[in-house]
């Protein structure tokens, strides 16, 4: 197989230039308590804050401005039941482009209803009969609709790159910087950004620990495919890293490490009760690795942290929070 030619901090860039003034430029936060706690300088990049509850929407909408006229005319297609889903529906209603999102028959009501709410027309097919990807084929061959995957996309990639680039520009230097790990979009993204930014950072990724098929793949090399894991991260449930975002992993990362639910439970808590913030458990995993300690950092070291997303299904959050 050839080599992808992969994307560049230039392509970060010129994602930032099309998604300014549309995407939210989102706060960053700092806690003494959670400083005092770690023993260095820690900054969250508050991105459950970003329009539609995540970091998502910048990728989304990067990869659909830069369709051509004829595409954007036919159309847009991903399949996805999480963020992914709610940030193509937004980006596609935002640049007049009609989407279309391929969603299991089971797949939570509120889901449905927030890709809905954004204008987004759901397919919905049955996951134990169909296979996802034909149907997304099928209407693809019937509409020509573009299909828009979640992470692994060059315009994806740098969309996602512009939390990371925001994040250095606003707060400068830092000596670790760590993100979530799914597919690899953000985390691959981050690094295109830290690696022009601040080249002696450090930067992680954060996996949930039943779903460590990224820190598999790091250790040996390749892309290593795991059975869909069972975590309360379902937005890093991805059983393998993509042909684009891998190497880039490879070659730029420094490590990935995992964290346990009750980590990211235990750090949903710390956000409520200290900070006020609803973090979903996926946008947790990165904080997580540093309050829980899982990556042990020098005194006075400055820490970036990717709170990914916010979005949870309010019953279940009670419910974690309380217990
Ligand atoms: C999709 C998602 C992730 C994982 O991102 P990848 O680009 O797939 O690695 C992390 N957090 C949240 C909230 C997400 O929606």
């Amino acid at each position: 197989m050839s080599s992808p030619v992969l994307p560049t901090y230039a392509d970060v860039e010129a994602a930032a230039a099309r998604i300014a003034g549309v995407a939210h430029c989102t706060p960053v936060l700092t806690s003494s308590t959670a400083d005092a706690l770690v023993g260095a300088r820690v900054f969250f990049k508050c991105e459950n804050f970003q329009r539609m509850g995540a970091f998502k929407f910048r990728g989304g909408y990067n990869a659909i401005s830069k369709l051509t006229p004829a595409q954007k005319q036919a159309g847009v297609l991903t399949f996805s039941s999480g963020n992914h889903a709610q940030a193509i529906a937004l980006a596609a209603k935002l640049l007049g482009v009609s989407a279309t999102i391929v969603m299991p028959l089971d797949a939570p009501a509120a889901k449905r209803a927030a890709t809905e709410g954004y204008g987004g027309k759901v397919v919905t097919y049955d996951r134990y009969k169909e296979d996802r990807a034909a149907v997304a084929r099928a209407l693809q061959e019937k509409t020509g609709a573009v299909l828009i995957p979640p992470y692994d996309h060059d315009d994806v990639i740098a969309g996602q790159g512009t939390a990371a680039k925001e994040l250095i520009e606003e707060v400068g230097q830092l000596d670790y910087l760590l993100t979530p790990l799914g597919g690899g979009g953000l985390l691959s993204g981050s690094l295109l950004s830290a690696g022009a930014l601040s080249p002696a950072c450090k930067v992680y990724g954060v996996e949930p620990e039943a779903g460590n098929d990224g820190q598999q793949s790091l250790r040996k090399g390749e892309v290593v495919r795991i059975d869909t894991p069972k975590t309360l991260a379902d937005g890093a449930a991805t059983p393998y890293l993509g042909d684009i975002t891998f190497p880039i992993i490879k070659q730029r990362v420094t490590d990935i490490v995992t964290v346990s639910d009750a980590q990211l439970v235990q750090t949903m808590k710390f956000f409520a009760e200290r900070m006020k913030m609803v973090v979903e458990p996926t946008g947790c995993l990165a904080a997580a690795a540093v309050l829980q300690k899982v990556v042990s950092l020098p005194a006075g070291a400055r820490v970036g942290v990717v709170l990914s997303g916010g979005n949870v299904d309010l019953a279940a959050y009670g419910k974690l929070l309380a217990g």
